[in-house]
């Protein structure tokens, strides 16, 4: 469903994004790791084409990704993103916020909109808060929201970009719960988390990234107890 083929990316002398060879199939939970600065956000960026690449090349549905106009528009609604920061719209009510991008981007009449939006906050378990604004809700029902959000606009793909990074331990596990229960109606979903329990659970494949590359890639199961590379070992021993 999306395929990166030698995608290479710089930030000055900074080589960010190493010949990143990558595929990730229909319905595949990928789940992304490694050491802080080592391209994490940027690879899912450029999934998204919140970020460009220099070379190399990121196709979704089997189409290379449009660089402008109502084309990217449509490709940011067909790669959901939710950031660790839930990003919602302030001044807007928790409704109106997941409704706003069906609305001006898909053109879905503002009833059908609404339906569908309090279908999804009921999925996410937010729908008695609908009329609220963001900031009367926790971290981890904004989030859930942020998630409802990118739903609506019935993504082929989900980027998660530590998205449970910002909150309190006791409003991670919901926000989690929602996200396993995506993974498991079969939604695909790049993951970068450093919750190992999501990874051995709900994830495919582990892709492990040092340094702008992807050092090493596995099934969760392989990953954890055996890992190849030393550098992985390394970074398992520091978190685990
Ligand atoms: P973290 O775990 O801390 O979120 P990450 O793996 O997500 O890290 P990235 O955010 O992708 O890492 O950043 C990779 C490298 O690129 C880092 O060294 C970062 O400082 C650098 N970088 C990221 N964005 C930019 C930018 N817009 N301009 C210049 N350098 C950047
Ligand atoms: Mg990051």
């Amino acid at each position: 469903l999306v395929v990166l083929e030698k995608v290479n990316k710089h930030f000055g002398a900074l080589h960010v994004l190493q010949d990143i060879d990558l595929s990730i199939k229909r319905g595949e939970v990928v789940v992304v790791i490694g050491p802080s600065g080592s391209g994490k956000s940027t690879l899912c960026r450029a999934i998204n084409r919140l970020e460009t690449i220099d070379d190399g090349s990121i196709t979704l549905d089997g189409q290379p990704l449009p660089a402008e106009g109502k084309a990217l528009a449509n490709l940011r609604a067909e790669v959901g993103m939710v950031f660790q920061s839930f990003n919602l719209f302030a001044h807007k009510t928790i409704l109106e916020n997941v409704t706003l991008g069906p609305i001006k981007v898909r053109g879905v009449k503002k009833a059908d909109a609404d339906k569908r939006a309090m279908e999804l906050l009921e999925r996410v378990g937010i729908a008695h808060q609908a009329e609220k604004y963001p900031a009367q809700l926790s971290g981890g029902q904004q989030q859930r929201v942020a998630i409802a959000r990118a739903l609506a606009m019935d993504p082929k793909v989900m980027l998660f970009d530590e998205p449970t990074s910002a909150l309190d331990p006791e409003m991670i596990k919901e926000v989690l719960d929602v996200m396993v229960e995506l993974a498991e109606q079969g939604m695909t979903m790049v993951v970068v988390t450093h919750e190992m329990g999501f990874a051995r659970t709900a994830a495919h494949r582990v892709v492990f990234m040092d340094a702008g590359a992807i050092a090493e890639e596995n099934t969760p199961h392989e990953f954890f107890t055996n890992p190849r590379t030393e550098r992985a070992q390394d970074f398992l021993g520091k978190i685990l």
